[in-house]
Parts: structure tokens; sequence; C-alpha cells
């Protein structure tokens, strides 16, 4: 089934169950050849590339400004120090994108999600739902982006034991038009009740649902923006392309970084770092795609235990062989963890988060070997102070809250614990 951009964002899942794709990847980077213009913003470069897969319409004409509105926050890249590993004479980074409303990277799919759905959705005559299960990040980012969107209610749906205490604040904050229910199971329960939500009629006629999960390609594409403005910079910069390694936990963040790969941008290699949620880690090994029940972790974000965009990459690499060879896998224990946390202060200089941890560690097993080529960007996705309770005692010390936070952290709560069953949801609606 071949549909426009925005029809693809308003259905979120294809009518056979299916995700969306693009079609094919045009060659975005051939008209950055010379790499990025002098004095061209990041909303301004994002612009340039999402109209090659908006088409024509009412986003088309408002790209500029949606661009704007979504992306109004800084995503430095750092350099390093020397890391204390591999002899430190590598050239790596750290990409920050946690500088958003709710200091995770889920903030630059969420904006731009609501940006384009309030353009595209005639909410005048309807009040449309947007319903969200949530592992912990997405939740919030998709709430702070919705929050006061007229004609949009939001239903978020989280495991109530597999939040941190500061997640659930930002999931539970915002009244209004926010709904957030605590479901007594994990997140795949949560993950099920929404896709059974969707798949049934009397659902879509009487709540007009439509998802902001990462499943949704008005989330994922503006996620391949990221990739393709620091490939094309540190490009610029170093004069080779860099290496991203990416904390994974659906998919959604490393499907975009393929995508970008697959418009032409200077990508030379993207290696996975998952938690000790291993589907796909075992897939690798084993050419067995098993998803499996999840399992809770300190990185709880990417506790996922049937990532659903894997879909999406093997429709990019079909071939288990090539897959093997072109993907390097780690999945990182809790301990490892742990440790990458409580010795980041005196190896590289940072207190990292528990999903930029596993990224960290996976960075410090690969081989010498594995790590040539040119730089590395180790992809960080959330900022440590979310996750406190598990960060400050690593690291000796209390961490200092941004104002986005809070602010946030000052204001009431209101959830809703559920059953994780359909019928337990449609009570409490
Ligand atoms: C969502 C999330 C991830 C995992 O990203 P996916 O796109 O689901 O693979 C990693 N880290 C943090 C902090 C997240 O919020």
């Amino acid at each position: 089934m071949e549909i426009s951009f925005s029809e693809a964002v308003l259905k979120g899942l294809a009518d056979d169950g299916g995700l969306f794709v693009p079609v094919e990847f045009p060659q975005v980077a051939q008209q950055f050849a010379a790499g990025i213009p002098e004095g061209m913003s990041y909303p301004e470069f994002a612009a340039i590339l999402l109209a090659y897969f908006v088409g024509e319409g009412p986003i088309a004409d408002s790209l500029g400004e949606i661009c704007q509105n979504a992306f109004d926050f800084p995503l430095p890249l750092k350099k390093l120090g020397s890391g204390g590993v591999g002899g430190g004479s590598e050239d790596v980074s750290v990409l920050e994108l946690f500088h958003g409303p709710t200091l995770a990277f889920k903030d630059f799919g969420a904006r731009f999600l609501a940006e384009v759905m309030s353009r595209v959705l005639n909410t005048a005559s309807q009040n449309v739902c947007v319903m969200v299960a949530t592992s912990g990040d997405t939740g919030g980012a998709v709430a702070s982006a919705f929050a006061g969107k007229n004609g949009f209610r939001v239903c978020l749906l989280f495991p109530d034991q597999g939040v941190s205490p500061r997640q659930r604040v930002q999931l539970t904050c915002w009244g209004g038009n926010i709904r957030s229910f605590a479901v007594n199971g994990t997140f795949d329960d949560c993950q099920r009740l929404v896709k059974s939500a969707f798949s049934d009629l009397s659902w879509n006629a009487r709540f007009c649902l439509t998802s902001a999960n990462s499943i949704n390609l008005g989330r994922l594409l503006p996620q391949s923006v990221y990739y393709a403005y620091w490939s094309l910079k540190v490009k610029q910069s170093r004069g080779q392309a860099p290496g991203f390694v990416i904390p994974t936990g659906n998919l959604g963040n490393a499907v975009a970084a393929f995508w970008a790969k697959k418009m032409g941008f200077p990508i030379r290699e993207l290696v996975l770092a998952t938690n000790a949620n291993r589907a796909i880690g075992d897939y690798v090994e084993t050419g067995e795609w098993r998803p499996r029940p999840s399992v809770s972790t300190l990185a709880n974000a990417m506790d996922v235990g049937n990532p659903s965009n894997m879909e999406r990459l093997q429709n990019l690499i079909p071939d288990w062989q090539s897959f093997k060879n072109e993907v390097p896998v780690f999945s990182v224990s809790d301990f490892e963890i742990a440790q990458a946390i409580q010795k980041g202060p005196s190896a590289w200089g940072e207190v990292w988060c528990p999903h930029t941890a596993t990224a960290v560690c996976a960075f410090e097993r690969m081989t010498s070997q594995q790590r040539e080529g040119g730089p590395w960007v180790l992809v960080s996705t959330a900022h440590p102070c979310k996750f406190s309770e598990t960060v400050e005692p690593l690291v000796g010390r209390k961490l200092e809250v941004p104002s986005a936070l809070s602010e946030l952290l000052s204001r009431p709560v209101f959830e809703t614990p559920i059953e994780a069953d359909l019928g337990a949801l449609l009570q409490a609606m």
C-alpha cells in the first residue's frame, strides 16, 4: 500500500498491521556534497532534508515553521578526552540529544509529530486521541509536545513498576488534555494494549485514535536528521565519516540512523548497544528472530523484548548474513552499565545516564581493530539526572537538575492504575 507522508503519520500502522517505510530513499546527501552551508541552522537543515519525504501539501508549505518550533533546543557534539581506553589516541565524541524539554532524545520525534499532526488533522470537528505505550521517555516527550494543544487528548500507558521516579513525574504532571495510566504489567503489555485498541474498530470509531509510538513515521524520520547533520559536520571537520554507537531498545533511533545512511550521508558504521534484552543480539548470533518477554534493567527505556522496528531494519537488510556482517550488536548487563556510570567521570570526564552507558560499554568492548577507520560518536539519549536514583550513588554526588525538570517536579501529579487488559482501559478512559 503506497500512501502520502501525512496519511502515514495519521494512520501510524498500515491496515495489514505492518509498518510504513519510505518507498525509496532520495540521495539527499548529494545536495550537501560541499558540506552544510555556513550559517545554516539545524531547523533549516531539517526542513530541507524532510522536504524530500513529505510530498506536496500543507506540511510541505509549513515545514520551515514546523522545524523551527519542533527543534528549538541545542544538540551539541562534544569531543571527549582520552577515555583511558584503547591507548586514548582515538577521536571519540558524544552527541547529546537530551537538551529538549523532557531531557531525552524522544523530544525530537514527539515535537515534530505534534507540529505535523496539528496541521493535518481537522481537530476543529473531532477530538483526536493520541495513544502511547511508553517504557519511560516517550510518554513524557509526547505529553510535553501535546500538552494544551487544542483538539488533542493524549493517553499514556506506562508499566507501573518500570519507570524511574523522575520519569514518572514527567508522565503524570500534565493534567488538562493528558491522561496517564499506570498499567499493572510490563512495557510489552502496554504495547499490546495499544495495538489491540488500534486493531479494534469500535475503539477507533469511538476515540478517533492515532499513535505516537516510534512506529509512527512522523517520529522516526525527524530522528534521521541529527545523524545526517552531524555526519556531515564531522566529515567536514575531520575529513572522515564517523561511526555511531547507538543505545537501542525498540530500534527507532537505530532505524533512523540506517535511513540517514541510505540517503547517502557520510555514516561509516552503525553499532548497536542493547541492555540485557538481547533479542537483536541473539538474532545476529543465531539467525533466528525470537522476541521474548522484556526484562527490567537499569536502562529502562530500552527494556523491549520484541522491538517493533525490527521489521523496518529487516526490510533494509533482509539477509541474516549481511545483517551479521554489517551490524555489530553488543548486549550490556546491568553490572556493566553500573560500572560504566561509576567510572564515567574518571575515564571520560562525563556522567552517563544508564542508556548512554550501554553505548559507552559497547565502545569499550570493541577491539582496536573494530574501532579503526575514523572518528566515533557515542549517542547520548538522556540526561543523567532523569535517573538520579541510579546514577547519584554510583558517582557519589548529587547531580544538578536543569530548570526544565525542576519546574515539572514541582507540579501536582495525576495517574490512574489499571490492569493490563483492554476492558480495564476502556472502563478507565
Ligand atoms: C527510547 C530510548 C532509548 C531507545 O531508543 P529506541 O528508539 O527505542 O531504540 C534509549 N535511550 C533512551 C534514554 C530512551 O528514551
